[in-house]
């Protein structure tokens, strides 16, 4: 039986591959802030394991990079002195992660630290693994042998991407499952910790008038768009190996599928929940070839601008010459299931776009008994994540008294003033201190997940597969979506 539970004294967070971006842009200044707000169990303390040698000024960049960032664009202040008390808690080891005596070393200076700070008591463990993928299973199991505590907890956390595909998805997963139990692992996608998606749970399963309306009786089709307006610039490398649809449709955008059309849960137990998304997810079919659109951005109508906005895709110095990879990509998939068999769901998502946007639709039947004649399509309910959080029903009103029956479309809304940002990362990252895996994912879920791509994937990758369509910088994505919404019955967005 592994430990589990909240973490609430003596614990340390070890950052493995402390050198790098994800670590200076996302990992360390999650923990500035929760130790700020005063989140972090009592007697933290933070270790940066790298195999790089950090000068004090290199550390310090990584540290508070996002944090000096953030302070000059207005979203937060700068406080010297708390940066400074945060710095006296992290402590730098450089080793490699191949070597067992580097773990063992990093061994040692852990057990300074406990001798030190947690009056020699052994400490609850947080792995964090911001490390390339491919690094994973050694690493994992290195901790696993040198670093593990077996009476107190360890946890390990790792970022998506999980997998390239099912299999080699599986693989890290068994190689992984090898050393460390579900209950420790702790698999993140940000978009889980999204205000707006957490607040999905509530709109449906905190009300009583929400739940009755979704499923293929009221439902004729969902539709999730993401629009981006920046292209690639500058992460080509990582981008190009993975596209669009492996950068967003296999885990944000299926997760917020699951979790608006899976069943409601019979608790808020991590399990129960995650049951339940699995469920929907094993409930899609793989996605069919025919019913794809992909594209991908070319050069702006106007030229590229001074900032490096505006080129090509394939102009970008970070992406090799003559790449097909899709930067817009638009599919439709079904849930076979009681409750939603029929009912299209369209997906679409794309860089370099028009206008920022994330929304989910459900577009409701028109009345049984349509006697005012209202078009297909005008009811709905939204749930949007950008530009502004908010959820709103389109709804059918009277358009005037003097002007007989004719009715006009109003949107009865309700929005999330000022709350965008200030909780959503921080409960996130929190919730591994708490041990509440809900908003993880879950090994088969992930599986799932990645079920419904991969034969897709293989089609797209295959020698003689779709060529993207181009598009302009800046404009709505190739023509070709209008015909794929039009083919289900969907006006376009
Ligand atoms: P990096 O390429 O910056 O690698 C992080 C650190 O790992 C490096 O500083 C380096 O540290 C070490 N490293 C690099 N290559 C290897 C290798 N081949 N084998 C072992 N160690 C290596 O990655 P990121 O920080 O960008 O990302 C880390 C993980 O997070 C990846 O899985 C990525 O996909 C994921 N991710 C990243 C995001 C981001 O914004 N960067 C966003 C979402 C997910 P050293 O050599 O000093 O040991």
């Amino acid at each position: 039986m592994v430990q589990t539970g909240p973490i609430t004294e003596n614990a340390l967070v070890i950052v493995f591959g402390a050198s790098g971006d994800l670590a200076k842009k996302s990992t360390f200044p999650a923990l500035y802030t929760l130790w700020e707000e005063g989140l972090l169990p009592e007697k933290t303390r933070i270790i940066g394991y790298a195999r790089s040698k950090l000068s004090k000024e290199k550390l310090d960049e990584q540290l508070f990079w996002k944090i000096r960032d953030d302070a000059e664009q207005g979203h937060r202040k700068e406080d010297s002195e708390k940066m400074k008390e945060f710095q006296a808690l992290v402590k730098y080891v450089q080793g490699s992660y191949d070597k067992d005596d580097a773990f063992q070393e990093l061994e040692r200076e852990i057990g300074t630290i406990e001798k030190e700070v947690f009056s020699g008591q052994q400490s609850n463990r947080i792995s964090y693994l911001a490390l390339p993928p491919s690094s994973f299973a050694q690493v994992s199991a290195m901790i696993k042998k040198h670093n593990y505590t077996p009476n107190q907890i360890n946890r390990l956390v790792i970022e998506k991407p999980f997998g390239k595909d099912t299999e080699d998805c599986k693989r890290m997963m068994q190689s992984i499952a090898k050393d460390w139990e579900e209950e420790e692992v702790y698999r993140i996608d940000h978009y889980l910790g999204e205000e707006m998606i957490r607040e999905i749970y509530h709109l449906r399963f905190a009300n009583s008038f929400v739940e009755p309306l979704l499923s293929n009786k009221h439902v004729e089709a969902v539709s999730v768009v993401m629009k981006e307006t920046f292209g690639a610039e500058g992460r080509g490398g990582y981008f190009d190996e993975f596209g669009m649809m492996r950068d967003v449709g296999q885990n944000h955008l299926l997760q917020a599928i699951a979790i608006m059309m899976m069943d409601a849960p019979t608790s808020l137990t991590d399990d129960s929940l995650r049951s339940n998304k699995v469920n929907l997810l094993q409930a899609i079919p793989p996605v069919n070839p025919t019913n794809l659109v992909l594209g991908q951005y070319a050069a702006a109508e106007s030229g590229p601008k001074e900032d490096g906005t505006g080129k090509a895709y394939v102009e970008d110095e970070t992406v090799p010459d003559g790449s097909k990879t899709a930067t817009f990509a638009q599919w439709a998939m079904q849930v076979d299931n009681e409750r939603w068999k029929g009912v299209p769901v369209l997906v679409k998502c794309g860089k370099a776009l028009d206008k920022g946007l994330m929304e989910m639709t459900f577009h409701l039947r028109p009345p049984p008994n349509n006697i005012f004649n209202v078009p297909a399509h005008s009811n709905s309910l939204v749930i949007r994540m950008n530009p502004e959080p908010a959820v709103f029903f389109k709804a059918n009103m009277l358009k005037a008294a003097c002007r007989g029956t004719e009715t006009t479309e109003e949107e009865i809304k309700w929005t999330v003033p000022g709350r965008k940002v200030a909780g959503d990362k921080l409960a996130y990252e929190a919730n591994i201190f708490k041990g509440d895996q809900s908003s993880f994912v879950r090994e088969d879920e992930v599986i799932a997940a990645w079920e419904i791509f991969t034969p897709l994937l293989n089609h797209i990758e295959a020698p003689d597969g779709p060529t993207p369509t181009l598009y302009a910088y800046g404009s709505p994505g190739p023509e070709e979506q209008y015909e794929l919404e039009e083919k289900f019955g969907l006006l376009s967005t």
